[in-house]
């Protein structure tokens, strides 16, 4: 088995050949949208009929090279599939396969064809680089342009997973809820330095959107962009922690499963956190990242059901017999049945754990799940799926 993942490597173009990449850019980007518009015109969304149609006339009128041609029909139609909501295509990036890219490692450069032919450029990539590309020969990648004018290149090469093994050992990890993510180990990534981090942001964001200029836009644009570096920094951060961690007790993951809980938990009035928990794209990175991590590293990662998870007493099982009350105060949680009292996001975290153990081997005799005293594993595992 193995799990494609994309490696960044940026590009060392020299200042005479910029104009030539930029001229291939807009090629590109001119074929994208030209296909598009037949594509739109005749309702035409298979790759094989758009072909016969466009092919020859985006070829003359662009004077692109046959497989870019090739390539820009497929991303077409991949937006199309992805996004239903079809956008102009501007010039900030061009799709490559085997024939307009070869990766050569002994020189650490990559060659590239361009309109005016194939041209090699270096690439400026450090370890972590080097070991994923080690002995790879990638067929897919995409060259991009960033805002600031700087050249990368995104190369799609297969890494072997580890199988996993059955483990009743299961870390469950609570998400955002007071802190970005608590473990049932009791390890914590606090959300105190975000905030802060979200807060100098959003201050100098509103000092900007006040003046309205035009450098203030172009400065609130580089803002969004830095923030969203940051918190894509952090997550490859924790993700990476998260796994080492697991697979070094030999453990599983257990995580809630927050992409079906709108309309499992419809009929419930949602919290402002809970929403923030479910609509923030920032913990759907996070749990991306983690599993593709786990893939390769072997940890297997299970999804639990999100509901009752911090109202339950991670010890007896019990939750408050009030509706609408809850054991859980804040950052506490003391249990009104047994007197638990413990840290409410690791008492969250020790609920996913034991859950996770559940599903990850429900005949384990160990694991009688006392928080399922309330409700049947059936049960739980119906709101999940
Ligand atoms: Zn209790």
């Amino acid at each position: 088995m193995t799990q494609s993942i994309s490696v960044k490597c940026k590009l060392i173009v020299p200042s005479n050949l910029g104009g030539e990449v930029d001229r291939t850019l807009k090629g590109f980007a001119d074929a994208c949208n030209q296909i598009l518009e037949v594509a739109k015109r005749e309702n035409c969304w298979n790759t094989t009929k758009l072909h016969h149609k466009v092919y020859k006339p985006v070829r003359e009128a662009t004077g692109l090279k046959a497989n870019h041609v090739c390539q820009a029909i497929r991303r077409v139609i991949g937006n199309a599939k992805a996004v239903k909501q079809i956008h102009k295509f501007r010039p900030t990036s061009i799709s490559l396969d085997v024939r307009t890219f070869v990766y050569k490692e002994e020189t650490q450069s990559v060659g590239v064809t361009l309109m005016c032919g194939r041209v090699e450029f270096k690439l400026s990539i450090g370890g972590y680089q080097i070991a994923l590309l080690r002995g790879q020969t990638p067929t897919s990648a995409t060259l991009n342009k960033t805002r600031r004018g700087d050249y990368f290149i995104n190369f799609v090469v297969d890494i072997p997973t580890q199988p996993t093994g059955k483990t009743p050992k299961v870390i469950g990890v609570d998400l955002g809820r007071r802190d970005i993510a608590t473990t049932s180990t009791g390890k914590c990534w606090s959300g105190k330095q975000i905030q802060s981090v979200r807060d100098r942001y959003s201050q100098v964001r509103a000092n900007v959107q006040s003046k309205r200029t035009r450098n203030s836009r172009r400065l609130l644009r580089r803002l969004s962009g830095r923030e969203r570096r940051f918190q894509k920094w952090l997550n490859h951060n924790i993700s990476q922690q998260l796994v080492q961690d697991t697979k070094q007790i030999n453990a599983a993951l257990a995580f809630e499963d927050l992409t079906n809980i709108r309309e499992s938990l419809n009929q419930k009035p949602r919290s402002k956190t809970e929403r923030r928990r479910t609509n923030n794209w920032a913990f759907y990175q996070l749990r991306l990242f983690v599993e593709y991590k786990a893939n390769i590293a072997g940890v297997q990662v299970v999804f639990v059901p999100p509901a009752y998870t911090s109202q339950t007493c991670s010890r007896c099982g019990h939750i408050h017999p009030v509706q609408g009350k809850s054991y859980r105060n804040g950052k506490f949680f003391k249990c009104g049945h047994c007197g638990f009292e413990h840290d409410s996001d690791i008492n969250a975290a020790f609920n996913i754990a034991a859950l996770g153990a559940c599903v990850s081997s429900p005949q384990s005799p160990g694991m009688s799940c006392q928080l399922l005293g309330q409700m049947s594993l059936f049960e739980m595992i119906q709101i999940c799926g």
